[in-house]
């Protein structure tokens, strides 16, 4: 058989639920070797007695006899745990991890996928923001290919096939600017959690849309973008354009720019990643112009969303610049979930961190490891 074997970390998540999605109306392609959650026992369960892969996961320790009780008797093996996590993603069978979870606990699953030689379709931006010259670094020296699921740099993806050998000028990464898009700071300071969890066109999970509403999403894919595609800060644009049809664009050296353009919807994104250098015939909901009489840009206001200029300085700073800032990001976030701060407080925590900790210019594994941990104490420390 041809089919790719694939492991999705993060399976009971947004997108990790779209890429069952993808393979379940690509039943020829693709077959699942490993799935994973965090607690979310009962639909990893299910997932597990529809797809049938080799093994799952639970991060959970306590669920283990739980998912242990209903897969055993199926023939498929449940491990619990951190560390199984990077454990199973060298199991021999597998050809492509989607890194599917969220923040900082993708880093070391990821390592540890490269470092078994496995293809990887990265939807965990985080990662590449924490440790983008590491990862990147190892995945050139095991010949390890890393396909964007992130629609912005899928997009800029889709613009270079065919033309790797042409440098790039510039990329021009769109963004829709979220719930709060023209509002002032005043405005912003007393506005809630449920407004902020209402994203106008995408439907992600809960830290993933507050960071669009911050603007720290945009932030974290410039220096996603950097990474993936050998990239200056100076040679990222971010634009406004509400409409999220236009989902990037890429300008060439004759000044030539290309754009990818569709609905908004992740499971293009995700099948692009996964079936690459394939594109599948897919019923996906396709764009009309007579919908559309007007796409339109405008600039992002920096001053209101401090979030992307901080990324913008985390960039030019590098080193763990950009583990501060996203350390300080998930830990104000969550704190923002729990309606323990304010909205504008998430940048003003963001900041104080870059400022306070002890900068590195080159950073190991385990600097990143400790910059990620004395971040998080600062940040609580001065959110409480
Ligand atoms: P969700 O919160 O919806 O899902 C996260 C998944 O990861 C769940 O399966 C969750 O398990 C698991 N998980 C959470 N915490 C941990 C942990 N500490 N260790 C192991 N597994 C964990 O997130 P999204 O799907 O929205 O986002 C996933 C990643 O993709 C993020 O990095 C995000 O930035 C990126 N992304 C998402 C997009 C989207 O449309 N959603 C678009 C572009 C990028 P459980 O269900 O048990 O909690
Ligand atoms: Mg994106």
């Amino acid at each position: 058989e041809n089919k790719k074997n694939i492991a999705i970390l993060g399976s009971t998540g947004s997108i990790g639920t779209q890429a069952l999605e993808v393979i379940e109306a690509h039943p020829e392609q693709f077959a699942v070797e490993v799935l994973s959650a965090q607690s979310n026992c009962d639909l990893l369960i299910e997932q597990a007695l529809t797809f049938k892969p080799n093994a799952v996961v639970i991060g959970n320790e306590a669920h283990y006899y739980k998912v242990f009780e209903a897969l055993d008797k199926h023939d498929i093996k449940v491990y619990a745990g951190e560390n199984a996590l990077a454990a199973v993603v060298e199991m021999d069978t597998i050809d492509l991890v989607l890194t599917a979870l969220v923040g900082y606990s993708g880093l070391k699953p990821t390592i540890r996928a490269i470092e078994a030689g496995k293809s990887i379709a990265l939807a965990n931006k985080e990662t590449l923001v924490v440790a983008g010259e590491l990862i990147t670094g190892l995945a050139r020296e095991k010949g390890v290919n890393i396909y964007p699921v992130d629609s912005e740099h899928s997009a800029i993806f889709q613009c270079i096939v065919g033309e790797f050998h042409n440098p790039i000028e510039k990329i021009i990464l769109t963004a829709s600017g979220g719930p709060f898009r023209g509002k002032s700071k005043r405005e912003l300071e007393s506005v809630t959690k449920a407004q902020a969890l209402k994203h106008p066109n995408w439907d992600m999970g809960a830290k993933i849309t507050i960071d669009s509403a911050t603007l720290m999403n945009k932030g974290l894919e410039v220096i996603e973008a950097k990474w993936l595609f050998g990239l200056k800060a100076e040679q990222v644009d971010v634009v406004v354009h509400p409409q999220s049809i236009i989902h990037s664009m890429v300008q060439f050296e004759d000044g030539s720019i290309k754009a990818q353009m569709g609905l908004p919807d992740m499971k293009l994104p995700i099948q692009f990643a996964m079936a690459y250098p394939n594109r599948l015939k897919s019923a996906f909901p396709r764009f009309n112009f007579a919908d559309y009489p007007a796409l339109t840009f405008e600039k992002p206001d920096m001053d209101t969303f401090r979030n992307l200029e901080l990324a913008f300085d985390a960039l030019k700073k590098g080193g763990n610049m950009p583990c501060i800032l996203n350390a300080a990001n998930e830990v104000a976030v969550a704190e923002f979930l729990k309606d323990r701060i304010g909205f504008l407080d998430i940048s003003n925590v963001v900041e104080h961190c870059m400022n306070k900790i002890d900068f590195i210019n080159v950073p190991s594994y385990e600097d990143y490891v400790n910059t990620d941990k004395e971040t998080r104490i600062k940040a609580l420390e001065i959110i409480d």
